[in-house]
């Protein structure tokens, strides 16, 4: 591991930045990369050689949208076992979390993944719902699981989203200019390199899938510098030691055999085409929104308003760092968070505070 951290290394690369004379601003959609790129203080040294680099809509748990934790407290107090992955507790809603749910008696149990949701409702009467949120590296797990027949009083709440039209949806709106996009190693390993290329054929945008080492973003951010240097558009793959062209094929026929996409909205953007995935009909049985549809009824039409104050919304689309949003480290901490941003430790606001200052 510790030759992806090779200081020598890093000086290398820093210094063919240097020389290139760049002034480019980049984004990249996962919060492992966020986290690479403040832990190890690489922002500050590549702000110097003119590489900026913005944190688009990559971490899960911050796209998730009021509607979506509206929902699932709903059902929470409607008597259902409700199971989330540990950072989703404390994302408010409009007024209240689910950890504000689960301190008035109802059962909200954090989980560390879909299986020992299924292991809960095979040992419960109850109904048991499973929140899934996550991009293409989760959803092949929900798939497998939904495959397994799980029990009767099993179901998911799905909030899956994809990651491709997003970036896409990015590129439309327009609202910042970029000049290239580092794409995530993770989802890349599941999809692929493909399912990006028409980014670059349709936007001219050059991409480079990197790895997590502080040696993976640099090296990335040096074949994006070069492609855009060359004046070309196109995919590399820096992470070839776990990303293949044809991503992982099991995994992805699972995800098409349980899941069809549909049009969604993310956290701090209108809906997005396609970039959302619903349960197939042939699944409808375990489909909580179905399932649960008549006590659900009363949020139709309603309308879920961000947090008072919260720029999640715009750090999510790139247009402020963090550290612009009046309310970050005062107001708005991992103790006391007011948006998703701080409350995930993949979230921008979070990783700025725990290493940023
Ligand atoms: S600092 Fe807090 S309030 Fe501000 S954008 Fe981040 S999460 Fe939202």
């Amino acid at each position: 591991m510790f030759r992806f951290r090779d200081k020598r290394t890093a000086e290398i690369i820093l210094k063919k930045l240097k020389r290139m004379d760049l002034n480019i601003r980049l984004m990249h959609v996962c919060g492992t990369h966020q986290d690479t790129l403040i832990r190890f203080g690489l922002d500050p040294l590549l702000k110097k050689v003119g590489v900026e680099i913005k944190q688009g809509p990559g971490c899960p748990v911050c796209v998730t949208t009021p509607r979506e934790i509206e929902e699932i407290m709903l059902l929470a107090k409607k008597g259902k076992i409700i199971t989330v992955f540990g950072d989703m507790v404390n994302v408010p809603g409009e007024k209240h979390s689910l950890q504000d749910i689960r301190s008035q008696g109802h059962d909200v149990r954090i989980v560390y993944g879909i299986e020992d949701a299924v292991n809960i409702a095979q040992k419960k009467k109850k109904e048991v719902v499973f929140m899934g949120i996550g991009f293409e590296t989760t959803i092949p797990s929900t798939a497998s699981s939904l495959l397994s027949s799980p029990p009767e009083n099993f179901s998911v709440l799905s909030c899956h989203r994809l990651m491709p039209p997003a970036l896409k949806a990015i590129l439309e709106m327009g609202e910042i200019h970029l000049d290239g996009l580092i794409e995530p190693g993770h989802v890349s390993t599941i999809i692929g390199t493909e399912p990006y290329r028409f980014l670059s054929d349709e936007y001219g945008i050059p991409q480079v899938i990197a790895g997590f080492e502080p040696l993976d973003l640099l090296m990335g951010v040096y074949m994006l510098a070069r492609q855009i240097e060359n004046k070309e558009a196109k995919v590399e793959n820096e992470y070839t030691r776990l990303v293949k062209k044809e991503g992982n094929e099991k995994a992805v026929k699972m995800m098409k055999e349980v899941f069809e996409e549909h049009d969604v909205s993310w956290r701090g953007f209108p809906v997005i085409p396609n970039s959302g995935l619903q349960l197939k009909k042939r699944f409808e049985e375990y489909d909580a929104r179905k399932k649960f549809e008549d006590e659900l009824l009363e949020l139709k039409g309603k309308e879920f308003k961000e947090p008072e104050g919260c720029r999640c919304g715009e750090v999510l689309r790139g247009i402020i760092s963090s550290d612009e949003c009046p309310l970050f480290g005062t107001v708005c901490t991992p103790q006391n968070p007011v948006g998703p941003c701080m409350v995930s430790s993949e979230g921008s606001c979070n990783i700025m505070l725990k290493y940023g200052k």
